[in-house]
């Protein structure tokens, strides 16, 4: 097997927070297990909420944690002219159309909702005709057209996932009104160009999956191997994210060694049997998917803290 060639992709926003280095640590173990390699890429697209200090921060955390990647590749922010060109292809090929919907038309009750709170887009903008188009008189989003087609995710760790795109998404936004390329785009895009063999990420991107598929047909990339990753959770449920302050590793770094923090994670996801500190770099000759939970995997802080 060719070794595989892996990302992490985080968007320089804030601290990274547990569940962000469980998803970079399984992401790294994943190629290295392998014997292949990471990239690094700042996913800075949203420049009201990033910042290169935040992205120096996160370096530095990644190699605290025992997390180095073989090359850093731009960052999204200084991509525009690569998503330009990719667009103009889609364009070129007759599969956009401008979108002039409102947010509150957008989750109007005609939008069917998902269980995971996106909604599939109606084709309310699909048909227009010129002479309606231009009485928006406002710059729109551009849409998509998506086919009535499966897309099946043979998933590392989930198992298989099947969406079709036409049901269960809809024509998808992939330039914003204020002409910033969306999330979507830029990462099919980047994956692709940068030969990415293997996307290891948090569940909530596995619905993404088949959406970045349908872009790497169009524009002739060839599908990545996806590992989506379970999410971490407090007893109480709640999903733990940027806004637990206590959690990040600005908090964590003060009270804990890394191979503390590794081999605690690792535990708790199934990868060792037992508490213990362990490196990346040793827990990678132990890493297989296999091991890994499935399921939403609920953390004991008041353990990792106490
Ligand atoms: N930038 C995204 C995040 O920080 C990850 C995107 C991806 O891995 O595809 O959540």
């Amino acid at each position: 097997m060719t070794p595989p060639v892996g990302r992490f992709a985080p968007t320089p926003s804030g601290r990274m927070h547990l569940g962000n280095v469980f998803a970079a640590l399984i992401a790294w173990l994943s190629v290295k297990s392998w014997g292949g390699s990471l990239l690094l890429r700042m996913e800075d697209l949203d420049t009201q909420r990033t910042s290169p200090e935040l992205g120096e921060v996160l370096r530095q955390d990644l190699l605290w944690l025992g997390l180095p990647w073989d090359e850093e590749t731009p960052p999204q922010s200084r991509r525009t002219a690569a998503y330009e060109a990719a667009f103009g292809k889609l364009q070129d090929r007759g599969l956009l159309y401008p979108c002039y919907c409102t947010r509150s038309q957008l989750h109007s009750v005609n939008a069917p909702h998902q269980s995971d709170g996106t909604y599939v887009y109606p084709g309310t903008c699909r048909g227009l005709s010129d002479r309606e188009r231009a009485a928006f008189q406002r710059k729109p989003a551009w849409r998509l057209l998506v086919p009535d087609r499966e897309y099946r995710v043979a998933d590392l760790c989930q198992g298989e996932y099947v969406q079709n795109l036409s049901s269960g998404c809809g024509d998808f936004v992939v330039r914003r009104a204020d002409g910033v390329f969306v999330y979507q785009l830029a990462v099919t895009v980047d994956d692709g160009d940068f030969g990415v063999t293997q996307v290891v990420r948090g569940v909530d991107l596995l619905g993404s999956a088949p959406r970045q598929m349908y872009l790497q047909d169009l524009l002739g990339y060839a599908h990545p191997e996806y590992g989506h990753v379970p999410l971490l959770t407090a007893r109480d449920g709640r999903r733990l994210s940027k806004r637990d302050k206590d959690l990040d590793l600005g908090r964590l770094r003060l009270t804990h060694r890394p191979e503390a923090l590794v081999g605690w994670l690792a535990w708790q996801a199934g990868l060792l049997e037992r508490r213990q500190d362990i490196s990346p770099r040793e827990l990678a000759e132990e890493f297989s998917w296999e091991k890994l939970k499935k399921q939403e995997i609920c953390v004991d802080l008041a353990d990792l803290l106490g």
